[in-house]
């Protein structure tokens, strides 16, 4: 992507969060699904920023993608979360791992926003581990039948599509080995629900699904057969790298309207702002952008870096470190960050009518989902260590 492309991008993304904001806060107190983030995203054309511009999309480099990420984090970590859902882990692996069919058939109507994505991996009882899955799946002619529970599924009530995971019928040992595949989500068959009981996020969609022999065609394999483990983990990595990002903004915004507090709201006289205490929340806020923005940079080029080239395996193991580090560190500062702007807006903050108690509910999550604090820091020390001190093993 050249420089002008990359602004162009950036400004558009810019001028639909400003058009996205007034539903946004509405949907939000009312604790309500925003359609809005969908279709303004279609006028704007950002349902396939890092997507190739010949199925549609806005070819982005993985920098220019980040940076829009962050933008979009700053209206909500559920807003945020849409596009991860829809780009960095549903699109992002049918783009990498499948063949020019499938480009075609996904990337270029999920691109122009005729078909929403979602990523399934996770499972009741498979969450840290997805190797514990239970999903199966079996031949029959020229297709595959799917069984299984998938949970907590980002844009998993509204995906036309979901990239889902599963075993093998009956097959044990060396021959039990994942496989991924495009599920379309028509049909009896496969039975989609809205999880509501989550504290934030109100306005994305989070949903789990249950498939009973559920039909996918043979040609929705996505990569060989087998390979599913390694497509997961592979996208987990470019999931991670957009929460990272849309962490950093969730920092750039708390400390935007704390700044803006601290200089009107008085208190003893004078703006709270003069208070020395109410600094240090400032100058902390402030480092944990800061830092935040050189990680996720440095993430997202090494990120670009093993894109470029997807045979390399050290460009891999680099980009899946520094974004394993990212992740880590940007959602934790994003969490402090939030913490702290509420404490400065006093009573005010503990509440949904403003901006930061709203980053606080919902950026908690960040910690959890695309591997938690605990699996980043195990990525972390085993990649130091070395590859016999992974912690899973
Ligand atoms: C809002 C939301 C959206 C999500 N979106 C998606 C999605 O789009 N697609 C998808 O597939 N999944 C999604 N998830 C699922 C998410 O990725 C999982 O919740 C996450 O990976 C953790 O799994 P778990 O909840 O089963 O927790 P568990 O794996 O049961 O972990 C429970 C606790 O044990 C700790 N733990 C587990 N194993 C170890 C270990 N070896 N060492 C140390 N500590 C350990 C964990 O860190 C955690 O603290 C989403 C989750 C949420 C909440």
């Amino acid at each position: 992507m050249n420089a002008e492309s990359s602004r162009q991008l950036l400004a558009d993304v810019d001028a639909y969060c400003q058009e996205l904001r007034p539903t946004e806060e509405l949907c939000y107190v009312e604790h309500r699904f925003n359609d809005q983030t969908i279709e303004l995203a279609k006028k704007y054309k950002l349902l396939g920023m890092p997507i190739p511009v010949e199925y549609g999309g806005r070819g982005a480099d993985a920098l220019t993608y980040a940076r829009a990420l962050a933008r979009i984090g700053r209206e909500g970590t559920g807003v945020r979360t849409f596009f991860s859902g829809q780009t960095s882990i549903g699109q992002y692996p049918i783009l990498r791992y499948g063949n020019a069919d499938q480009h075609r058939r996904y990337l270029t109507p999920s691109s122009r926003g005729d078909m929403i994505l979602a990523f399934g991996l996770t499972e009741p009882d498979a969450g840290s581990n997805p190797l514990e899955m239970t999903t199966t799946y079996r031949r029959d002619g020229n297709r595959f039948l799917l069984n299984g529970v998938k949970y907590l599924i980002s844009n998993g009530g509204i995906a036309n599509a979901v990239v889902a995971f599963g075993y093998p019928e009956g097959k044990t040992g060396k021959e039990r080995r994942m496989s991924a595949f495009i599920v379309e989500t028509s049909g009896a068959t496969f039975e989609a629900e809205d999880l509501h009981a989550k504290p934030g996020m109100f306005t994305a969609n989070t949903g789990m699904f249950q498939m009973t022999d559920h039909p996918v065609p043979a040609e929705n394999l996505l990569g060989e057969e087998g390979n599913g483990f390694r497509i997961a983990m592979g996208t987990l990595v470019s999931g991670r790298l957009s929460v990272a990002a849309g962490c950093l903004g969730v920092i750039e915004d708390c400390l935007d309207e704390t700044l803006s507090y601290a200089r009107t709201r008085i208190q003893h006289g004078k703006p709270i702002g003069k208070h020395q205490l109410v600094q240090e929340h400032i100058a902390e806020i402030e480092m944990a952008r800061a830092a935040s923005d050189a990680l996720v940079e440095r993430a997202a080029v090494a990120k670009g870096a093993s894109d470029a080239a997807p045979h390399d395996a050290e460009l891999a193991a680099r980009a899946d470190f520094l974004v394993a580090e990212a992740k880590f560190f940007a959602t934790n500062a994003a969490w402090e960050a939030a913490d702290r702007a509420v404490q400065v807006y006093g009573g005010r903050g503990w509440s949904e009518l403003y901006r930061v108690g709203r980053h606080l509910q919902d950026v908690r999550v960040c910690r959890i989902y695309e591997g938690t604090d605990e699996i980043m820091k195990l990525k972390i020390a085993s990649a130091l260590l070395g590859k016999d001190f992974a912690a899973f093993q």
